[in-house]
């Protein structure tokens, strides 16, 4: 019925361990993803199977589960062991446009991969990938997606006490991670590394010759400046860019303690385990020169026979990366602005002006106002105005990409705390008010205005 086709365990061998998902208890289907289900083409029987097949009570037909192995470096400390703690890739299958896709199950029980780790999930953390992916995927903007979240009947233990299990079934251009190069490339695999490039060029970039490492590095580099710049633009703070949270497919992966800025402070910061500040908002794409530098590194062997030569080039490499991003970034901004070409000066000055002020009502009044609507908001702000205004912004293209609606954290927290206590609605009711960013809050403000005062500062927990 979904017509598996795993390439991954054809063609990897050394890269993962076969191991069956637990088998939740009770499985209760509480989210399935409709939109993705049509997009994907699914078999609509799918979803009468979604809560045994997607909690691990049992296997759809042709699913050879198997947890991956990586390794990564989590918050610049290279562990060469991390791999798929409390997840099972179920296989691979070919859409109605031959687009090849993983389907994941997170929060499925324990695997070799553990170390410490119960292997499972609560449902407040798996509701939480569901909305913000779906939020990112409805804006336009690379991620993987949540098929479904399904409660397991299990209680797990955090410490907030005890909380309703649940496991997410997540749907993936593939879990290719730097990381995963990481991982071969410590062990000195060099085998078994070429493999996993040439699987990955075939997979993503097939454009590019079997082994073409440098062509590969060149797509990665490309995808990703590319992804940071919309995070960027859209105000989103991934929380925690480890080499294993970065896909070579250049998609959004692994939604942890990940949030939307409101006001505009370049070192937000909300994972309570971020002290220091190394993935606030303003340090996205600093770390993304920072996690290329080590999927470089892993590349090295293939960059050029010759050592000396490979890492010259891999210098030359890094570093252009930051004005690549640039690029990225001023073209995400001239968009915002509805401006034709870039301008950097423009950018720079309207940043100096904007801290404090809510980063997506601001773009969204200014697309729906110009400026009459935003100039009271920050002082000086007339005089940028003006500027602005003289260079003949395009408002309608701006309303197609500045959103009204982002999953507001107040209305996340409150979301997850109602599914946490069994009640699905306010959940149900966020998820179709963030499927559409782009059309006008009119009717629907509640979703649109940021945290009220007494909501303080957001903290938010890695999902273990
Ligand atoms: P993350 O930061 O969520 O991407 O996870 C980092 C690593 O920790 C991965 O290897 C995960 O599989 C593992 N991990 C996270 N939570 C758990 C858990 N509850 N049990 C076992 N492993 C986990
Ligand atoms: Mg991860």
């Amino acid at each position: 019925m979904i017509g598996f086709d795993n390439s991954w365990v054809r063609d990897l061998p050394g890269s993962f361990l076969r191991l069956a998902p637990d088998a939740a208890p009770a499985p209760v289907l509480v989210a399935w993803n409709d939109s993705l289900a049509a997009d994907l083409g699914l078999d609509p029987g799918v979803k009468a199977h979604a809560a045994q097949w997607f909690s691990g009570a049992a296997l759809p037909p042709g699913a050879e589960p198997v947890a991956l192995a990586y390794a990564g470096h989590q918050f610049g400390g290279f562990s060469p062991q991390l791999g798929d703690g409390r997840a099972h890739l179920l296989g691979e299958f070919l859409d109605g446009q031959g687009r090849r896709w993983d389907i994941q199950l997170k929060g499925s029980g324990r695997t070799p991969f553990s170390r410490g780790g119960d292997g499972k999930a609560a449902i407040g953390p798996m509701l939480r990938e569901y909305v913000i992916s779906e939020a990112m995927a409805a804006m336009g903007i690379p991620t993987t997606r949540a098929l479904a979240v399904v409660a397991t009947g299990e209680t797990v233990w955090r410490e907030a006490g005890p909380l309703p299990g649940a496991v997410v079934a997540r749907v993936a251009a593939s879990h290719i991670r730097v990381g995963s190069f990481q991982f071969f490339s410590a062990r000195g695999e060099t085998d078994k590394l070429r493999a996993l490039l040439d699987y990955t060029i075939a997979r993503h970039y097939p454009h590019l010759a079997p082994g073409d490492a440098l062509g590969l590095f060149d797509a990665v580099t490309r995808a990703q400046a590319r992804l940071i710049a919309q995070w960027m633009g859209v105000g989103f703070v991934h929380g925690v860019m480890n080499t294993d949270n970065m896909a070579l497919s250049g998609e959004t992966i692994d939604y942890g303690p990940c949030a939307f800025m409101e006001a505009y402070a370049p070192g937000t910061v909300f994972s309570s385990i971020d002290r220091q500040g190394r993935y606030a908002y303003a340090n996205q794409p600093l770390i993304l020169g920072w996690n290329l530098a080590r999927l470089a590194e892993a590349l090295l062997p293939f960059l050029d026979p010759d050592e000396a030569r490979a890492v010259a080039l891999a210098n030359e490499r890094l570093g252009a990366i930051a004005g690549i991003y640039e690029t990225e970034f001023q073209a995400v901004m001239a968009a915002k602005l509805g401006l034709a070409a870039p301008d950097a000066g423009l950018v720079g000055d309207l940043l100096g002006l904007m801290p404090g002020l809510d980063w997506t009502l601001f773009f969204r009044r200014l697309s729906e106002t110009g400026s009459d609507g935003v100039r009271g908001m920050a002082e000086g702000l007339a005089g940028w105005l003006e500027r602005w205004q003289a260079m003949g912004p395009d408002l309608g293209a701006m309303r197609a990409v500045n959103p009204a609606i982002i999953p507001r954290n107040h209305l996340v927290e409150a979301a997850l705390e109602a599914a946490t206590s069994g009640d699905m609605a306010p959940f149900h009711a966020l998820v179709a008010e963030i499927r559409r960013p782009f059309e006008p809050a009119m009717g629907r403000e509640a979703f649109a205005l940021p945290a009220p005062e007494g909501f303080g500062d957001y903290v938010t927990f890695c999902g273990t």
